[in-house]
């Protein structure tokens, strides 16, 4: 039976609960135990597939194919442990789940309320996998007091209280605002969130402060006081300059140790700090700089992108660099030259996205990456860009465009050589799709093979030739073209195992360019970079001593 910790957030949104449950995660692995984080979020969406990123950040996709939120980037970052779909949960899904047992009779003759039955369904989502692992950690999105997540608050205030005692913890984190005016940090807004927490019934074991000054003792005793911890509990978090450094700095001021003790741990296993240790060197000592333009649309929100500025991040740790990220905006050039935004960058790369605004911009790009030879990584629907650019300027299709913005304009305007995909082979079944479906969680997702033709530039970053990596996109690069796009220079140099659906583009003829319709930023670790990233910032790097 696993031992659970349920984090919670007051005060503000934005606190870092994810990266200090992500945190806490590693921490624990350190000290020898096994662990799985999960996220339960109140808002109504059934998943976050649907929203857009400017709201929502990115949405993370997982090897089994659910669109979850990025916090479950952090928890797999952190430790290592590949996220499930029953990782992540939202009211939407549990009342939708609930909904659909009382239309198929499953609580036949009963009135279905919040408590039990909504209730019910979170504690069960909770402890799915509870005998594979030591510890669960469950972060609650939103902040306390938040009408929508109040079923999940009391749904763990039951939990705690079925299991036996002292099998689960309550983490809470705050913050302690400074007032420059009288040099204090305040600890009211810390006392009325556990306050409103205490009302509905919980009892925090630990208090993680964010601040960004360090704790005076006379605050840390007054915190213990009124919010009835003991003070070694009361945890300072203060701003840090890398969120690697988080469970190096988490373990200083204790978080661990606190979490070990609320559960009677004792004696504490002793914790191997070594690979964080190392992660925290790179990160803080580059022999070098690299500039990196990624080319989208959601540039104004970093998190829209988090996972590939977390990979390039890593990808400059394997090759000692320090990765500066620029955020251009493709809708800049896209009637003008390209080349006076984008020169003096030793790599280019245009992400993923949806929609036509922008891609004649981002196609622009990619020309511009090409002519240039500087080098160019394109995901998902930069790799289709890619296609497209190569498909009108060295194959002479003048028409090539995606099927995805005629659908968008409702005429047709393109020669797609990027069309709606409505069959494909998943593991040892057929998906089928049509243009009519539903938008949520239609898209081919998840983890698929691709094999990678010896002695291709993809082959060789990957130093394998069978890779699996994470989908999560409605159209395809048609094969129609490949034999036009090979002979002028653009290779496909991985497919579906089946040899139907294009994984990976090249140009020959360039230093590094690649295109790939799927996510590796998303297995990219940093302790463990995704091969592309840490290929793709090499070739930034040789590139940066030419520029
Ligand atoms: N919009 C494109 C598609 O659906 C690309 C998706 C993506 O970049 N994730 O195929």
């Amino acid at each position: 039976m696993a031992r659970y910790v349920f984090i919670t957030g007051g005060v503000v949104s934005s606190l870092g609960k994810g990266l200090a449950s992500a945190a806490l995660g590693a921490l624990l692995q350190a000290r020898g135990y096994t662990v799985r984080l999960r996220k339960l979020d109140p808002y109504l969406n059934v998943d976050p597939g649907t929203m857009s990123p400017f709201e929502h950040g990115e949405v993370f996709v997982t090897d089994d194919g659910a669109e979850t939120d990025l916090d479950l980037g952090h928890y797999e970052r952190f430790t290592g442990v590949a996220a499930r779909n029953t990782d992540s949960i939202s009211s939407g899904r549990v009342y939708t789940n609930v909904l659909e047992k009382e239309r198929r009779g499953d609580y036949l003759g009963k009135t279905i309320q919040v408590i039990p039955h909504v209730t019910n369904e979170i504690k069960d989502f909770i402890e799915i996998g509870d005998d594979e692992v030591d510890f669960m950690l469950c972060e609650i999105g939103g902040t306390v007091g938040d009408i929508e997540g109040l079923p999940f608050f009391e749904a763990i205030r039951q939990f705690a209280q079925d299991r036996p005692r002292g099998q689960c913890i309550f983490m809470h984190l705050t913050l302690l605002p400074y007032i420059a005016a009288s040099g204090e940090l305040k600890t009211k807004p810390t006392q009325h969130s556990v306050k409103e927490l205490r009302t509905i019934g919980l009892q925090p074991n630990v208090l993680v402060c964010r601040s960004e000054h360090p704790i005076p003792e006379k605050e840390r005793e007054k915190i213990a006081l009124f919010c009835n911890v003991r003070k070694e509990d009361v945890i300072a978090a203060p701003d840090l300059k890398s969120i690697y450094e988080a469970p190096l700095a988490y373990h200083r001021e204790g978080l661990d140790q606190a979490v070990l003790d609320a559960f009677g741990i004792a004696p504490a296993p002793k914790p191997d700090l070594t690979v964080w240790h190392d992660v925290a060197d790179r990160v803080f000592n580059p022999e070098g700089e690299v500039k990196v333009a990624i080319v989208g649309k959601y540039v104004q929100l970093e998190d829209a992108y988090k996972s590939i500025a977390e990979a390039l991040t890593h990808g400059g740790m394997a090759n000692r660099v320090k990765v500066k990220v620029e955020w251009v905006d493709a809708e800049l050039f896209e009637s003008e030259d390209a080349a006076p935004y984008l020169e003096g960058f030793h790599a280019i790369l245009v992400p993923g996205g949806f929609g036509e605004r922008g891609t004649e911009g981002k196609i622009k790009a990619a020309q511009f990456a090409r002519e240039r030879k500087i080098p160019y990584l394109g995901i998902c629907l930069g790799m289709q860009m890619a296609v497209i650019e190569a498909a009108r300027n060295l194959a002479g299709i003048e028409a090539a465009g995606s099927e995805e913005f005629d659908h968008e304009a409702g005429k047709k305007r393109f020669e797609p050589v990027v069309y709606h995909l409505k069959e494909w082979v998943q593991g040892n079944h057929k998906v089928r799709r049509k243009s009519t479906d539903d938008k949520g969680g239609t898209m081919r997702l998840g983890a698929y093979s691709a094999t990678l033709t010896a002695g291709s530039r993809v082959a060789e970053a990957y130093g394998t030739t069978q890779i699996e990596e994470r989908h999560r996109h409605r159209y395809e690069v048609d094969t129609k073209y490949r034999e036009q796009l090979e002979k002028h220079g653009m290779v496909f140099s991985g497919m579906s195992p089946d040899g139907r659906l294009p994984e990976i583009v090249e140009i020959k003829d360039h230093p590094w360019y690649i295109g790939v319709q799927f996510h590796p930023e998303l297995k990219s670790k940093p302790f463990a970079p995704a091969p592309l990233f840490k290929d793709f910032i090499r070739a930034a790097k040789e590139n940066s001593r030419l520029v």
